[in-house]
């Protein structure tokens, strides 16, 4: 490994290799000129595009690269963890087997179900109530990870998770089955138990 002098040597050999300057170079106006053009350009654009978009016109068109939240939500990536969902069954039932997986992995113990029998055989178990405290979440995805049924996912591409209080950050499980419904001055059903019945009446699409 170089010392702190050999590499300071280095450096003023290498500065001597250096490309001389021409007289328009060492006056820097050829580069200020070229600045000012590049910063021009962009400002009369985007002020031509800002008065367009007033009056309705080039609407598709940016008029800056800064994105306009919340009117415009920034695309990312589907693999990036945003607030959680439950998967529904055809019935409109959540896929959850109330196996309890999740609550035990995650690390921040917000998770909290009340599992309940389900009438079907083939399924041991549905959550009468799932709950996530989002004020507590620290986002790391075990539960996804950890879940055997693919009934939790983190995927809704959903990032506001602000609220007015502490309250507002209650994830109960009609809004876990249906990510955006609740206003966000409307305060959460903290543990709201659903019956099989009121799970499958639950619309499933945005309303
Ligand atoms: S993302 Fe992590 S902290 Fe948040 S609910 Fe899932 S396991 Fe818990
Ligand atoms: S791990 Fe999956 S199936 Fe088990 S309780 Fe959590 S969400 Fe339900």
């Amino acid at each position: 490994m170089n010392t702190l002098s050999e590499q300071f040597l280095h450096r003023i050999r290498d500065a001597h290799k250096r490309r001389k300057l021409n007289f328009w170079e060492r006056t820097y106006l050829p580069a200020i000129v070229q600045g000012l053009a590049l910063t021009s350009r962009h400002f009369w654009r985007n002020l031509f595009l800002h008065i367009a978009h007033r009056f309705g016109l080039f609407r598709d068109v940016p008029a800056a690269v800064t994105i306009q939240y919340p009117d415009q939500q920034r695309k990312t990536a589907l693999r990036l963890r945003t607030r959680h969902r439950l998967t529904r069954r055809e019935d409109g039932t959540p896929r959850c087997v109330a196996c309890m997986m999740c609550e035990t992995v995650c690390p921040a113990r917000c998770i909290y179900i009340v599992a309940s029998e389900h009438p079907d055989p083939n399924i041991e178990k549905y959550p009468k109530s799932f709950d996530i405290d989002l004020g507590k979440c620290i986002y790391c995805g075990y539960c996804v990870e950890a879940c055997p049924e693919d009934a939790i996912r983190m995927d809704t591409q959903r990032h506001d998770i602000a609220a007015y209080s502490r309250e507002g950050m209650w994830l109960d499980m009609k809004e876990l089955l249906r990510p955006g419904q609740r206003q966000v001055k409307e305060p959460p059903e903290k543990f709201v138990q659903l019956s099989l019945e009121q799970l499958r009446q639950l619309p499933k699409d945005k309303s």
